[in-house]
């Protein structure tokens, strides 16, 4: 069962490959970039989709601009919403090393800016049959937190599930289904070279995941093969 999607954060890596994906399934997907200057291939993927998908832009980070797209966006319903972007932030630092100014940037893109976008739009995902998907990462886990290390990173993230968590309970009576996502170890930007699984691999599993739980009614911390991640 197709329908609309909303990809906040698809100018490259994973946002991109999932925009293709679920546009390749039949969904009709807007699509979100930053700059167009820097998302020629979202650009070509629109060009070439037969109208399938459409680009707005939106910064989620900035004040004013997940408002601003809304508006463009009025009178519009999206049967799946799914906040994918983020950035790694300073990895190598940690509580002592960071300074406030990066500790801000990471974690209000990465943890308040995501959910604060889909409380904006909570009037346009559909009810009852809608899913939330925000793209957090296995190394949110605070249970699987003892390996160490991208210290910052994976506190950005944590945070992330537990507004996700809140969100689901406070809009319980939307009957959406909320997911938080982990793409696998993918080879991007932020993933890099020598990661474990192409693009096209992990955006196939989450459109997998994605379409399976829209049928089931499961929210979830779930990774990109389906398998459940522990909080
Ligand atoms: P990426 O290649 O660095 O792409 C990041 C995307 O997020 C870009 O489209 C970027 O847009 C967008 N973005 C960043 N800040 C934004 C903002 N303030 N407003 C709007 N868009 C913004 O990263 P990726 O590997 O595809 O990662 C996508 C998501 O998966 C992220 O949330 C990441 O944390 C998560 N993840 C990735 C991996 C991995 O191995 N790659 C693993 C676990 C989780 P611009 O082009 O404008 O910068």
């Amino acid at each position: 069962m197709t329908g609309t999607a909303l990809i906040v954060g698809a100018s490259r890596g994973i946002g991109l490959g999932l925009t293709g994906e679920l546009a390749g399934r039949g969904w009709n997907v807007v699509a979100t970039a930053r700059d167009l200057e820097k998302s020629k291939d979202l650009i070509a993927l629109a060009d070439t989709s037969g109208g399938k998908v459409r680009i707005e832009l939106v910064d989620i980070a900035e004040a004013g601009s997940p408002e601003a797209l809304r508006e463009r966006l009025s009178g519009e319903t999206f049967d799946v919403l799914v906040v994918n972007a983020g950035i790694g932030g300073p990895r190598d630092k940690n509580p002592r090393t960071v300074s406030h100014e990066e500790f801000c940037h990471l974690f209000v893109t990465n943890a308040l800016a995501p959910v604060r976008l889909a409380e904006i739009f909570s009037k346009q995902v559909a009810p009852q049959t809608g899913v939330v998907g925000f793209m957090t990462s296995v190394l949110g886990s605070v249970e699987g937190a003892s390996a160490g290390g991208m210290e910052l990173y994976r506190a950005s993230k944590a945070a992330l599930n537990s507004f996700t968590r809140s969100f689901a309970a406070r809009h319980k009576d939307k009957g959406w289904v909320v997911l938080s996502l982990h793409p696998g170890w993918v080879k991007t930007d932020m993933g890099g070279p020598g990661a474990a699984i192409d693009v096209a691999t992990s955006v196939k599993g989450l459109a997998d995941v994605i379409e399976r739980a829209r049928k089931d009614r499961k929210d979830g911390y779930f990774d990109y093969k389906g398998d459940t991640i522990a909080w």
